[in-house]
């Protein structure tokens, strides 16, 4: 609608009203007109020349007319008309009371009158004001309650009007979607799944009070709400509780997240600072003997203890270098520098220097014939296998057989690395690839920091490939891993 329409409607409302009230305003001169005439009905007849009859002595009924005229601008014109049509009442009755009237008293009665007429007709239009201000009143809080209404269907968050008996009188389209449609249902029934009202917990009467309340509601799957409560007046004037839910599930998840981190944050540092003080501490001990100038070694001893610094050497060694080799790669700084690789290659280097550290380990391998060359990062592949082979030998008792295959599957060349050791559990397979994770199965070295699959599988990710791994317990593991030959040789 335009501007002119609109003052075009509202001038055509204003007409109507002024036109409304000229015609009560005739109705009441009519009324007041018809009242004089009767009033004076006897003195008409008489003056007109007709006898003395009923109508000249009964003026005190006559004036009781004069009720309606009173009470009608009371109701129409309010307090101030009220008062008019009585002033103008007396005037009417004044001529008779001080001219004609025979009897005792002749002003006394009418002025009574016209008190008690003017209180009734201005009561009339007290009541009336009152009856107007309220439905005003309760026109601007229905526009109110629509407009909040607007504003709470477009909220993000969930909103509930919950009346004193506990019934749910509103739901915005988030509430619905959240929690489904509960409109006209008992709030503890739709929230609580209950049969009757929450007990001490229940807020409702508190709010109503005049309380502001704020709490946190869980649900069973996982959701995680905050619940601001306050009360609100409905248009009917029922004061209601208004309840507004924010799904912070996430703010919770990442709560939750951020504590798991700080655990293992504390849990990493403790391991990392065992991890790198036992082989020190050992390494510092046998020096110490060996430096020692007054105790004899024989040659056996000496090399047992010169052993022992070499194995304490490697296994701090392999801790570095996994650690250094994360960093890398979490700062995304190890990625794959692409040459041709043989596969054979890679394993041969790797058993002959594992075979050397774990001799007593009885190492095999199956390599396929002809295996194509693929393009890969030979010093990165040469760590997965170098990592894979040690956990072998640390989750596997001596004497036992670690195997080595490789064969074509497809477009891709799979190796595997499988023990006889202590396997790993079913609920465990799916995490043994995270980083800082370690299972329940302890290493023969108790060394370790759940870092070598980790970088194991950030390697083969890198590469396009997979990686897996199978186990019994009791029985043994089997690690694979794949990498595509022709995406990678096209590289
Ligand atoms: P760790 O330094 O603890 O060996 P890894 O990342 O190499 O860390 O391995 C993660 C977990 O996987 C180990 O703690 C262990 O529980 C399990 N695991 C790895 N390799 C083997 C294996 N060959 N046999 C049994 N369990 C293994």
């Amino acid at each position: 609608m335009r501007l002119g329409e609109v003052s075009a409607a509202g001038s055509f409302h204003r007409l109507d009203l002024t036109l409304l009230k000229r015609r009560q305003l005739y109705i009441l001169l009519l009324l007041f007109v018809v009242c004089s005439i009767f009033y004076y009905l006897g003195e008409i007849v008489t003056f007109s020349g007709g006898t003395k009859s009923f109508f000249n002595g009964v003026h005190d009924v006559h004036r009781l007319l004069f009720i309606v005229p009173i009470i009608y601008s009371g109701y129409f014109f309010r307090i101030k008309g009220a008062i008019i049509v009585t002033l103008a009442a007396l005037a009417v009755f004044m001529p008779r009371a001080l001219f004609i009237s025979p009897f005792p008293d002749p002003v006394l009665r009418p002025v009574l009158f016209c008190v008690v007429a003017g209180t009734v007709g201005a009561l009339t239009g007290l009541a009336r004001n009152t009856f107007e201000r309220s439905r005003h009143l309760e026109a601007i809080a229905r526009n109110e309650r629509d407009k909040l209404l607007r504003v709470l269907e477009t909220m993000e968050d969930g909103v509930v009007i919950i009346s004193p008996d506990y019934r749910v009188r509103f739901q915005n389209p988030s509430m619905v979607r959240e929690l489904g449609e509960g409109t006209g249902s008992y709030c503890y029934a739709y929230l609580h799944h209950l049969e009757k009202p929450c007990g001490d917990t229940c807020q409702l009467k508190t709010v109503i009070d005049g309380a502001n309340k704020r709490w946190e509601y869980s649900l069973s799957d996982d959701k995680t709400y905050e619940v601001v409560a306050s009360p609100i007046i409905d248009s009917d004037g029922v004061v209601c509780l208004l309840e507004v839910y924010r799904n912070i599930s996430h703010y919770k998840w990442i709560e939750r997240e951020l504590v798991k981190i700080n655990q293992l944050k504390s849990e990493l540092l403790s391991n990392m600072s065992h991890e790198l003080k036992s082989p020190l501490t050992s390494i510092k001990g046998i020096v110490t003997s060996l430096l020692q100038k007054d105790i004899e070694l024989d040659d056996d001893t000496r090399e047992m203890l010169l052993d022992g610094v070499n194995e304490e050497t490697d296994r701090l060694g392999s801790l570095v270098t996994n650690l250094l080799n994360m960093s890398k790669l979490e700062a995304g700084a190890w990625k794959p520098e692409k040459e041709t690789c043989y596969i054979p290659d890679i394993v041969d280097e790797v058993l002959k220097h594992q075979k050397w550290i774990h001799m007593n380990h009885i190492f095999r391998t199956d390599l396929e014939p002809d295996l194509p060359e693929i393009q890969a990062d030979y010093g990165q592949i040469r760590q997965v296998l170098i990592n894979l082979v040690e956990n072998a030998t640390a989750y596997s008792e001596e004497g036992t057989e670690i195997n080595i295959r490789a064969k074509m599957v497809d477009n891709n060349i799979e190796v595997s690395v499988s023990d006889q050791g202590v396997g790993i559990p079913p609920e465990e397979l799916n995490r043994v690839f995270e980083k800082f994770y370690r299972g329940t199965q302890k290493r023969r070295d108790h060394g370790g920091a759940g870092l070598g699959l980790a970088i194991c599988q950030a390697i083969i990710h890198s590469h396009d490939g997979q990686i897996w791994v199978e186990s019994i317990v009791g029985q043994g593991s089997k690690f694979y891993f794949r990498l595509p030959i022709t995406q990678l040789s096209n590289n």
